[in-house]
């Protein structure tokens, strides 16, 4: 199977280009100039379901939906493209959309990025302290385009906030400096847009700096959800296995952090053959994926995908919350809804499929956990865990937020309790005064 992608410009290249109705069609031509798009072949031939494409979670997985913008958004460029306006004005009109939505979650660029010999490494965040991500510049676009995507300022070629980092020699000086780093996570975009060439230069490199205290390297990608080919008929797709088992060789351990959002993207035949070879090369496979309105929010989604993916071999690893980027108020949901969605869905799957961590916030302290909602002391509360924090001394404690039915992340949290500020306020803010 040959990969061919799909943009705004050669949509009517689509095989069910006919089936868009007009409203549809001019949703995807709005959107798309603000948010990226792309699809492939796959996709709209395997995965979608084209007889109620519009309620499709696939469909809604990479083609813009109107609702993403904000009506007043949506009809400003809108009335800039019908009235064919000057281009300049249009430019402007979405830049400004833009930068209204949020494209830099989570202190990202600011916080994150190391320094090296008095260099900021802008492909490189370091901000738990045993995880170091890294992001190979070839790697930074993917097969197709979530509509949710948290990354997306990346896709639409703003070099200024492009995570990238040509040089893996700084990766690796950097890593022999920090011991107390075990787990290097290649990300993107898709690390496996690409070439096994290219993956193997990078991972040989670290393998051969034989760098003792790295203990596992963890690729994130959604590759086998949009392009499972790349294992199976891709020139070089015997070739990526070797790379996988490489590493295994060397005495790391290879983790496969896949993203899935539905019980869908597991049912094709392409799929399953490609998870069976990725698996024989002794590579562990784990899955994450965030809470999406209009694509995963029911109990039955979840549990029958967690069944599904532990009857594959994958390990259910995260639930995210969706981040406060982009197309949110579409896709959010509030955190009292995300955790009554967990809950159900976890009850309804055996212990081995529990491994599931959720629902989750990547925010700026850490990685924040909603463990609950209980009363105590005639107050509705959340409590909250850190699974992961700037300060790993975070880890473990329970500490508690005012119930709030509407919040949908945690800085629309306040403390329970009328206490003045969380127990970790005081070194986020001597952070936010030292940057
Ligand atoms: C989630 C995440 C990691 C990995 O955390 P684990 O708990 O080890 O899975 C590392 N760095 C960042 C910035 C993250 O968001
Ligand atoms: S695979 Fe990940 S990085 Fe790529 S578009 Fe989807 S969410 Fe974004």
């Amino acid at each position: 199977m040959r990969y061919k992608a799909f943009t705004l410009q050669n949509i009517n290249e689509l095989p069910q280009f006919k089936k868009l109705n007009k409203e549809v069609l001019n949703a995807i031509e709005i959107v798309s100039r603000v948010l990226p798009f792309k699809t492939n072949n796959y996709v709209v031939n395997e995965l979608i379901n084209w007889d109620n494409y519009e309620n499709d979670p696939m469909f809604i997985l990479n083609f813009p939906q109107k609702e993403m913008l904000h009506k007043k958004d949506f009809e400003s460029i809108n009335n800039l493209i019908s009235k064919n306006s000057d281009i300049n004005q249009v430019k402007k009109e979405i830049k400004k959309i833009r930068e209204g939505m949020n494209p830099h979650p989570a202190g990202q660029i600011e916080y994150n990025t190391p320094i090296l010999n008095g260099q900021r490494l802008m492909g490189l965040q370091h901000k738990y302290k045993e995880t170091l991500l890294f992001f190979p510049s070839q790697g930074q676009t993917c097969h197709a385009y979530c509509s949710f995507c948290f990354r997306w300022p990346q896709f639409i070629g703003d070099k200024e906030i492009k995570l990238a980092l040509k040089e893996s020699e700084y990766l690796i000086e950097y890593l022999k400096e920090h011991t107390e780093i075990t787990d290097l996570l290649i990300t993107g975009g898709d690390p496996l847009v690409m070439s096994a060439d290219l993956l193997d230069k990078y991972i040989s490199q670290i393998l051969n700096a034989n760098i003792q205290h790295l203990r596992t390297i963890r690729i994130g990608s959604k590759s086998l959800t949009f392009w499972p080919y790349r294992f199976l008929t891709d020139n070089d797709a015997d070739d990526i296995l070797r790379v996988f088992e490489k590493v295994q060789k060397a005495g790391k351990s290879l983790a496969f952090m896949a993203h899935f959002n539905h019980p869908q993207e597991l049912s094709t035949p392409a799929v399953e053959k490609a998870i069976a070879r990725i698996r024989s090369t002794g590579v562990q496979i784990r899955t994450q994926a965030p809470l999406l309105d209009h694509i995963n929010t029911s109990d039955d989604i979840w549990s029958s995908m967690w069944q599904r993916q532990v009857n594959l071999g994958l390990i259910p690893y995260y639930m995210f919350v969706a981040r406060n980027t982009g197309a949110n108020n579409y896709f959010g949901v509030s955190l009292a809804n995300a955790w009554n969605i967990y809950r159900s869905s976890i009850k309804k799957v055996s212990g081995i499929a529990r491994t599931a961590r959720g629902p989750v916030m990547s925010c700026m302290p850490g990685k924040i956990r909603i463990n609950g909602v209980v009363e105590i002391r005639n107050e509705k509360v959340f409590v909250l865990e850190f699974i992961q924090g700037r300060n790993p001394d975070w880890v473990g404690k329970p500490f508690f937020a005012k119930y709030d039915k509407n919040a949908t992340w945690y800085d629309d949290l306040v403390p329970a309790f009328n206490k003045e500020a969380f127990f970790f306020e005081d070194y986020m803010n001597n952070l936010f005064a030292c940057a």
